[in-house]
């Protein structure tokens, strides 16, 4: 299929690296990409590969075969094998639950009262669980080379900090100990920085960075007044495209977001796509955006079909679920966001 854009310019069918590395740079694409920030791993999937949590968060091998099905299986364009997000907290001592097939690894405890107590390891990236990311990475890149993206995470300062102190304890000294946090940032970054630059040497194309200074939790000046120096700073060391991921309603923080240097932000349906597109104003891509608890958990094909042409009509050139999967979600429901995107766009290039 080779589309023909708006401005007359014909494009060639492209790998699927390659259509996320434009679509993330802002040009040209031969049709908008399947994109996945964070976790699409289910039960369903990990029964038909036979990789499981909670092994698959330990084994770079059980890792890599649960990731790619995001290839082999639902056809999208990226593989991220970061499906949780206590990896790097559990390199730095964080007592971590791994769960079951059915549920979420989490922080349990605290590692830390105070900023003067935290500190990195320097040995952090060799310990088992960031090891096991990187060499799930090198796996992932050994196979798949230059034809689909691989998609790496790394943790912002922000949850991390939520990790090391329990996220109430972290609140609330956001509010008596303001310049406690910001010290306790500086030196949680540094691993963010860390595992990042580690992961793109290991293969990653692409990072995840999520920071979870979401809507429900706080108001989006502390975003301004603790993150966006910070993240423009992370931006600017961290040589590789970069997904900024928060959940929640966010349209208040855009405008502070846009300005960091990130080169996409995944979004939530809690967020309108033509506004937040507006409030972007092309400085940050945009991805994701499909409702997870309502249309692709418990909604029918149909559903996904109708909310993923929606935002292709409003110019979404990212397109996947708008945080981690549930594991329960049906995968036909999920395969039809790839479906969904290949028929729009074949029927625009028969239109034009
Ligand atoms: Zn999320």
């Amino acid at each position: 299929m080779v589309q023909e854009t708006c401005a007359g310019t014909r494009i060639q069918p492209m790998s699927a690296r390659d259509r996320v590395l434009a679509a993330l740079a802002g040009k040209p694409v031969d049709r908008p990409a399947a994109v996945s920030p964070t976790s699409i791993a289910t039960v369903e999937l990990m029964d038909r590969v036979e990789a499981s949590f909670p092994e698959a968060h330990r084994d770079p091998r059980l890792m890599a075969r649960l990731a790619e099905t995001a290839r082999t299986e639902v056809g999208f364009d990226t593989i991220m094998p970061v499906f949780s997000v206590v990896q790097e907290s559990a390199a730095l001592g964080c007592q971590v639950e791994w769960g079951t097939q059915s549920n979420w690894p989490t922080c349990v405890g605290t590692l830390a009262r105070s900023a003067d107590e935290l500190r990195v390891p320097p040995d952090v990236l060799a310990k088992p669980d960031t090891q096991c990311v990187l060499d799930c990475i090198r796996q992932l890149k050994s196979r798949w080379n230059d034809e689909v993206a691989i998609v790496g995470k790394t943790m912002g300062p922000w949850t991390l900090g939520y990790h090391v102190f329990g996220t109430q304890n972290f609140l609330l000294m956001t509010i008596d100990r303001p310049d406690e946090v910001k010290r306790s940032l500086d030196v949680l970054k540094e691993l963010t920085v860390q595992f990042g630059v580690a992961q793109i040497e290991a293969g990653a194309d692409v990072l995840t960075l999520p920071d979870h200074a979401t809507g429900d939790l706080v108001r989006a000046a502390y975003y301004r007044d603790y993150l966006q120096d910070l993240h423009a700073e992370l931006c600017d060391r961290i040589p590789c495209p970069l997904i900024l991921h928060i959940c929640g309603a966010t349209e208040d923080r855009m405008p502070y977001i846009r300005e960091t240097g990130f080169d996409a932000f995944h979004f939530d349906s809690k967020n309108d796509v033509r506004r937040s597109l507006a409030l972007m104003q092309g400085k940050c891509k945009l991805v994701g955006n499909i409702n997870n608890p309502r249309t692709l958990f418990t909604g029918t094909v149909a559903d996904v079909q109708q909310e993923t042409l929606a935002v292709l009509d409003a110019g979404l050139t990212m397109v996947g679920p708008e945080c981690a999967l549930p594991l329960a979600c049906p995968l036909e429901n999920l395969k039809a966001i790839p479906e969904t995107i290949i028929e729009w766009s074949r029927r625009r290039s028969i239109e034009n």
